[in-house]
């Protein structure tokens, strides 16, 4: 129920059971007032004939009193007169009056013996009136004693006619107030309240420029119209100044996007500069010795010819590379088990590994199977283990882990194989620029810097991602995620926290070896 239609009902409930509580009051004030009038005139009609009786009897002409009385009788508020003598019984009585209204009356006989007027409510024909027993002086020395009738009817009369009254003003006066309550509801309640509801129903779409009419009048819902309205503008201001913050945070970022953009076209070019300059810088060096000394020993001839061919395999390489970085690629997946492709990049590491006394864990990864290109993978695999590698030029443990399939992304499911190495680490400047093409810490000759950017765009290729984190006691963490075939098998299990200590152990089907068996069994340095 509404709060206008639930304050009207109770209002309208209030406002008549006052009103029906004055009506009744009113009622009984009316009723009061007459049957006090209805006394008085009573009292005034018997005194005055009292007296004018008390004349005629005392000159001895008690034929006079039946004339008096029987006018008196013509009176209409005047139901009749009887006359008693000494022992109560009717001697006179207006013409109005039956023989049974004559009887002797105990009443009469007790006034005429005390002296006391005595008022009582009787029927006289089936009429109730209102009659007054006063006493009488009858002459020498009798006393009697005479009644005088009044007809109560018109009391009833008056009082239908003032309950009618009553109820006609109380029922105007109801309607009025309820009509005004209505009307000041309406106007001064209902309709700003509705104002307010759509002005938040309005805010609340997100239309900040609507504002609700303000009432003209100083009251609380005209302040709150005023209030609301200086929200709306504030909240409008607000807007308008994220939305100017926002566009101007967009050309920023434009700017700056364009900024890196250049620079790393910048760095690319530069990056190609620098690597296929000084290949470029030692095949000139070896053609010109060659063009100046034509004549030259043969050895020497043939070794700048193959320094030459070495530096034509670096700039191939590069090229290689480049393209690889930029060339659009066409995936042949195949649901590719975790275990088997983790162990052929092992397998291809294991030299390295020995000699640098680096110990190679492989960790549950029996269970994932990938849907990825596994050439591809393989080469990425391996970028980031030799990566590793070179990160621990004085030895240490490198760990190969699967986990998943553990995460959705777009319906798909992904699995993660990482990389932990105990290496240097990645200083955190260099992290953001990890995977830019040409960016290399190492020295000129043992890395290009596009290893981990061809790895992000064959991961990436793939829908996955590759993410490079430093641990938190030592060495690095490369982790790939890529998509896992329908038919995987799931349940694949998480990755120990800490490697380097011994908690890790190694399950069924782990792969470890030794420093030590690595170097016995890895070809020796030449
Ligand atoms: P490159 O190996 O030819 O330098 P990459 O793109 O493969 O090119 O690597 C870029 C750089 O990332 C490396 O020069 C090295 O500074 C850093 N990096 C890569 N892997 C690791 C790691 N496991 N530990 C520390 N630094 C790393």
């Amino acid at each position: 129920m509404r709060t206008s239609t639930r304050l009207i009902l109770i209002l309208t409930v209030l406002v008549g059971l006052i009103m029906a509580a004055g009506g009744y009051y009113r009622l009984r004030q009316r009723e009061t007032f007459l049957q006090r009038m209805l006394q008085n005139e009573m009292h005034a009609q018997a005194l005055t004939l009292q007296i004018a009786l008390e004349n005629v009897f005392r000159a001895g002409r008690p034929q006079e009193a039946q004339l008096l009385i029987d006018s008196l009788s013509q009176n209409p508020k005047v139901f009749g007169v009887l006359v008693f003598d000494e022992t109560g019984t009717a001697v006179l009585a207006s013409s109005s009056m039956t023989a049974e209204n004559r009887q002797q009356n105990e009443a009469a006989r007790s006034v005429a013996t005390t002296g006391i007027p005595t008022e009582r409510t009787r029927r006289f024909n089936n009429e109730e009136v209102a009659s007054l027993l006063t006493p009488l002086s009858l002459g020498a020395a009798r006393r009697g004693a005479f009644e005088l009738a009044q007809p109560t009817s018109f009391i009833k009369t008056e009082l239908a006619l003032a309950r009618r009254d009553i109820t006609v003003v109380t029922l105007l006066v109801f309607a009025a107030i309820l009509l005004a309550v209505l009307a000041v509801m309406r106007y001064s309640l209902v309709q700003p309240i509705r104002a307010l509801v759509r002005g938040a129903a309005a805010l609340g779409r997100g239309d900040l420029n609507y504002r609700v009419p303000e009432p003209r009048q100083g009251s609380e819902l005209a302040q709150l119209a005023r209030e609301f309205n200086r929200m709306a503008d504030s909240l409008a201001e607000q807007r308008q100044t994220a939305e100017r913050e926002a566009e101007r945070r967009l050309k920023l970022e434009r700017e700056l996007r364009d900024t890196e953009r250049l620079a790393a076209v910048g760095r690319l070019a530069a990056g190609v500069a620098h690597e296929i300059g000084t290949p470029l810088n030692v095949i000139d060096a070896r053609a010109e010795q060659l063009l100046e000394r034509v004549d030259a020993p043969l050895p020497i001839r043939q070794r700048n010819l193959t320094i030459i061919r070495g530096q034509i395999e670096r700039i191939t390489r590069i090229v290689r590379q480049l393209l690889n970085l930029a060339r659009p690629y066409q995936l042949h997946r195949t649901p590719t088990a975790a275990g088997p492709l983790v162990a052929g990049v092992v397998e291809l590491l294991e030299a390295d590994a020995a000699r640098q006394q680096i110990e190679l864990v492989i960790h549950k990864v029996e269970n994932v199977l990938f849907d990825i290109d596994s050439e591809l993978i393989h080469q990425v695999l391996l970028n980031v283990c030799q990566n590793g590698l070179h990160a621990m030029p004085d030895g240490g443990r490198l760990l190969i882990a699967c986990a998943g399939p553990l995460l959705l992304r777009n319906g798909q499911r992904f699995a993660s194989i990482s990389v932990r190495d105990t290496g240097t680490g990645i200083a955190p400047e260099h992290l953001m620029h990890l995977f830019d093409p040409f960016f290399t810490t190492k020295d000129i000759g043992n890395g290009t810097g596009l290893g981990l950017a061809v790895s992000r765009r064959i991961v990436e290729e793939h829908g996955g991602w590759i993410t490079a984190t430093n641990n938190a006691t030592r060495g690095a963490q490369f982790t790939l995620y890529l998509p896992v075939a329908k038919e995987a098998v799931a349940e694949a299990a998480t990755v120990a926290e800490v490697p380097g200590t011994k908690e890790l152990q190694p399950s069924a089907g782990i792969k470890q070896r030794k420093p030590r068996e690595q170097a016995a069994q890895a070809p020796q340095p030449v």
